[in-house]
C-alpha cells in the first residue's frame, strides 16, 4: 500500500538517519497511519518532514519531533503518561502502541472530538480523552510515570512536577510564543534533573499556567 511505502520512507529518512534508534518508538511510528489524522486534502503531504495545520489554528507536529519527545520519555510497557495537547491525536497514538494507558487533554472541543473518533475507529482503546484546561494536570488519573507536553508554555507549570511519580519524566517546549527549548525533566527522590534538548517551535500552550488567552 502506498501509505505504508511513505511511512517507511518516513522513518528511514526523518527519524533513523537523525539517531532516534529506541525500537519501540520505530515500531509505532512504521505503524501508525499519520495520513489519516490530516484532512483530505492533506493526506499526501502527511509523511513530509514538516508540520501540517489541523484546524483550529493548529498543527501536527513534524514526525521527528514526535519521535525525539516519545524517545526521551523512556517509556516502558506498564506506563501510564498524560499528554498536554491532544490536536489531531498522532502523538496520543503513538504513545499509545508502547504503553499502558495514555491521558490525553485538549482544550479545543472540535479537535478533541476528531480524534476521539479516529482513536475508536482505529481501535486505540488504551486512550482515555478529556476536554479541558491541561496546564493544571488531570490529577485524578496520576501520577503519571511520564508527561509530555506538545504545545509551547512561558513557563513548567509546577502542578505537572507535583503529578509525576517519583522516576517519571516531564518533556515540555519552554520559551518564548515564537520559539522554545525543549526540556526534559526527571524527578528524583532529592530533586529534579533538567536536560535540554534543543530549539523547537510549537503553537502557545494556553491556560491558567500557561499563555493567557487573547
Ligand atoms: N500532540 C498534537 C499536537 C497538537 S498542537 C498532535 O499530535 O497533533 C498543540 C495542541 O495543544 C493544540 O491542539 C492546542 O489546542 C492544545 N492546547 C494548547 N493549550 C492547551 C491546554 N492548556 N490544555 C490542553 N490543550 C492545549
Amino acid at each position: 500500500m502506498r501509505y505504508e511505502r511513505l511511512r517507511r520512507e518516513m522513518v528511514k529518512r526523518q527519524i533513523e538517519a537523525r539517531g532516534i534508534d529506541d525500537p519501540q518508538v520505530i515500531a509505532a511510528m512504521l505503524k501508525v497511519p499519520r495520513h489519516l489524522f490530516v484532512s483530505d486534502a492533506l493526506r499526501d503531504q502527511a509523511y513530509g518532514d514538516f508540520p501540517l495545520p489541523i484546524g483550529e489554528q493548529q498543527t501536527i507536529s513534524q514526525p521527528y519531533i514526535v519521535a525525539e519527545m516519545t524517545q526521551a520519555l523512556a517509556l516502558g510497557p506498564e506506563d501510564c503518561v498524560l499528554e498536554i495537547g491532544t490536536g489531531s491525536g498522532y502523538q496520543a497514538a503513538v504513545l499509545a502502541q508502547i504503553v499502558y494507558r495514555v491521558y490525553t487533554v485538549e482544550r479545543l472541543h472540535p479537535l478533541l472530538l476528531n480524534a476521539r473518533r479516529l482513536f475508536d475507529e482505529l481501535g486505540y482503546f488504551n486512550i482515555v480523552t478529556r476536554y479541558s484546561d491541561g496546564t493544571t494536570g488531570w490529577r485524578e488519573e496520576g501520577p503519571y510515570d511520564a508527561i509530555i507536553v506538545t504545545a509551547g508554555a512561558p513557563k513548567i507549570p509546577a502542578v505537572l512536577i507535583d503529578q509525576l511519580k517519583v522516576g517519571g519524566r516531564l518533556v515540555i517546549p519552554v520559551g518564548s510564543a515564537h520559539t522554545q527549548d525543549l526540556v526534559k525533566i526527571i524527578k528524583h527522590r532529592d530533586g529534579l534533573r533538567q536536560a535540554n534538548l534543543g530549539g523547537c517551535r510549537f503553537v502557545k500552550l494556553i491556560g491558567e499556567h500557561g499563555w493567557k488567552d487573547s
